[in-house]
C-alpha cells in the first residue's frame, strides 16, 4: 500500500522497488499475510519507466521464476505479457554446430518466457500498491544506514529534502549495481570488466519466430533474440547484442538503415529480413559480486549482490531464487519468534544460496568466456562443445536445466 507518512520501526526496510526488491517484498509478504511482519520497501524514483527496472529491455524468465512468481499469486497477471519459449536454437557464426533444445524433450510446456520489463514493472508495482502488509515508499531515498544493536538505522530522504529517521530489525539492500550505500558501509565487490556493451532494442521482422530463442555466437560476441508477442499484426523479438566496448559506440551512432544491415549481416536470415528497429540502449558489462553479502540488520539482494553477463539471462532468474529463499527464511524465523537479523539466520541463507549462486555465476562467465573469444583454442572448444552438447543427452539436459533455472535446488520449496 502506498504511504506517505511512516512508522518508526519496520520489521523489513527493503531498499529498491526495482525488479528485485519488489519481487522480495512480495514474497516475504505471502510468508505472513496476517500481517505478522511490518514490512517498508523504499523506491528512489516515483514514475516506472524511470527505474533501470523496469525500461526498454526484455527479460527472459526461467521455467523456475514462473514457478516463483506462480506461488506468489502473480503469474495470473504476468502469462498475458509472457511469450512461451518452446525452443531455444544456439549457434555460431559461420562454423558447424548447433544446440537445439525443445521444451518437449523436457517435459515442459515451456523452456522459459519473454518478458517486456515494462509490463513486469506494471504488475510489480501494482502489487506493491495493493499489498496489505507492505508499505511502499516512492520517490524516497535511503541516504544512510548506520548499524545499531537491534538492526539499522535509516535515513529516508524525500524529494522536499526533509529526512525522517527510521529504524529496522532487519534491512534487505536491493538497490542495484551501483549502490551508493555499499560504499558508504564499506562492503567491496570483486570486479571483472568484459569490455563489452549489450546493445538492446525491439526488432521487427519477416518471418514467424515461432517461439524460437535464437542465440548466436559471433566473433565480436553473442547476439540474441528473444519471441515477443506480436504487435499490430509485426512480427517481433528482443534484440540483445553482445559488442566490444569500441564497437558499440559506432553501432549506437549509425542510423537505422545502417544498423539493420550491420544486424542482418551478424545475425543472418533466420527470421527473414530485419526491417524495422525501435530505440536503442547500451549496457556496459561485467561480473561483479559483492564479497560480503551479510552483516548483522543486513542483506545484500539481486544486483547489488551479484551482477552477471547476461549472456546466458540468469541475472534476474537467479536474484528471483536468492529472494524465495531469504522469504522463506524469515517467515520460518519469525515463526520460531527469533530475531530476522541475526547473523546465524542471515549466514544461514547465506550458505544455503552459496551453491547455486556459485553455479550459475559460473555458467554465465564461462559461457561469456567461451563464446566471445576469437583464440584459436576455444574457438575449437566451442566448436566442440556444441557439437557434444547437442549429441550427448546428458550434457544437453544439464545444460537446459542450468539455463531453465532448474539446476541445484532452486525450486526445492515448490
Ligand atoms: C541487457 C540486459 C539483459 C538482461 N536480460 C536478462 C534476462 O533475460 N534474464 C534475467 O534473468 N536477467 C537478465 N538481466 C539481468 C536483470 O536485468 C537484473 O538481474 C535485474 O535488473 C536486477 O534488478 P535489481 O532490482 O537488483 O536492480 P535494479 O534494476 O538496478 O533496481 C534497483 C532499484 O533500486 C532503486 N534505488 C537505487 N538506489 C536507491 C536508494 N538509495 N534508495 C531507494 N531506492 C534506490 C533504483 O531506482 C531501482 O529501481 C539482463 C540485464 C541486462 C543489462
Amino acid at each position: 500500500m502506498r504511504v506517505s507518512a511512516l512508522q518508526e520501526h519496520y520489521d523489513v526496510v527493503v531498499i529498491g522497488g526495482g525488479l528485485v526488491g519488489a519481487s522480495f517484498a512480495c514474497a516475504l509478504q505471502a510468508q505472513a499475510p496476517d500481517g505478522r511482519l511490518r514490512i517498508l520497501v523504499t523506491e528512489a524514483v516515483e514514475s516506472l519507466q524511470a527505474s533501470p527496472s523496469f525500461d526498454a529491455r526484455s527479460t527472459a524468465l526461467s521455467y523456475g521464476s514462473r514457478k516463483i512468481y506462480e506461488q506468489l499469486g502473480l503469474w495470473q497477471s504476468l502469462a498475458p505479457f509472457a511469450t512461451p519459449i518452446n525452443r531455444i536454437h544456439v549457434s555460431d557464426r559461420g562454423r558447424f554446430g548447433a544446440v537445439r533444445i525443445d521444451h518437449a524433450s523436457m517435459g515442459v510446456e515451456a523452456l522459459g518466457y519473454v518478458v517486456e520489463n515494462q509490463y513486469l514493472g506494471v504488475v510489480l508495482t501494482a502489487a506493491l500498491d495493493k499489498a496489505p502488509g507492505i508499505d511502499f515508499l516512492s520517490p524516497a531515498t535511503i541516504a544512510g544506514l548506520t548499524p545499531f544493536s537491534e538492526g539499522m538505522r535509516l535515513q529516508v530522504q524525500h524529494p522536499s529534502g526533509d529526512i525522517t529517521e527510521i529504524t529496522a530489525s532487519l534491512v534487505v539492500l536491493a538497490d542495484g549495481g551501483k549502490s551508493t550505500l555499499c560504499e558508504q558501509l564499506g562492503v567491496s565487490f570483486s570486479v571483472n570488466h568484459y569490455d563489452q556493451k549489450a546493445i538492446i532494442s525491439n526488432i521487427a521482422f519477416e518471418n514467424s519466430h515461432a517461439n524460437v530463442a535464437y542465440e548466436r555466437f559471433t566473433e565480436s560476441g553473442p547476439l540474441a533474440v528473444l519471441p515477443l508477442a506480436t504487435l499490430h499484426g509485426e512480427q517481433r523479438g528482443a534484440l540483445i547484442w553482445t559488442v566490444s566496448e569500441s564497437e558499440a559506440d559506432e553501432i549506437m551512432a549509425l542510423p537505422e538503415s545502417a544498423f539493420v544491415q550491420k544486424l542482418q549481416k551478424r545475425f543472418g536470415h533466420r527470421l527473414g529480413v530485419i526491417h524495422k528497429v525501435g530505440s536503442r540502449a547500451a549496457y556496459p558489462l561485467s561480473l561483479s559480486v559483492a564479497r560480503e553479502q551479510a552483516r548483522p540488520g543486513l542483506v545484500l539482494l539481486g544486483n547489488v549482490a551479484h551482477t552477471l553477463h547476461p549472456v546466458a539471462g540468469q541475472g534476474l532468474n537467479l536474484a528471483l531464487r536468492d529472494a524465495q529463499e531469504l522469504a522463506v527464511l524469515l517467515g520460518e524465523t519469525r515463526k520460531k519468534g527469533l530475531s530476522l537479523g541475526s547473523m546465524t539466520v542471515l549466514q544461514r541463507y547465506v550458505d544455503t544460496q552459496r551453491r547455486d549462486q556459485d553455479a550459475t555465476i559460473s555458467f554465465s562467465h564461462y559461457m561469456t568466456q567461451l563464446f566471445s573469444s576469437t583464440n584459436p583454442a576455444l574457438v575449437w572448444a566451442r566448436k566442440f562443445g556444441l557439437f557434444s552438447i547437442d549429441l550427448i543427452p546428458a550434457f544437453k539436459k544439464t545444460f537446459t536445466r542450468q539455463a531453465m533455472g532448474l539446476a541445484e535446488r532452486s525450486i526445492r520449496r515448490a
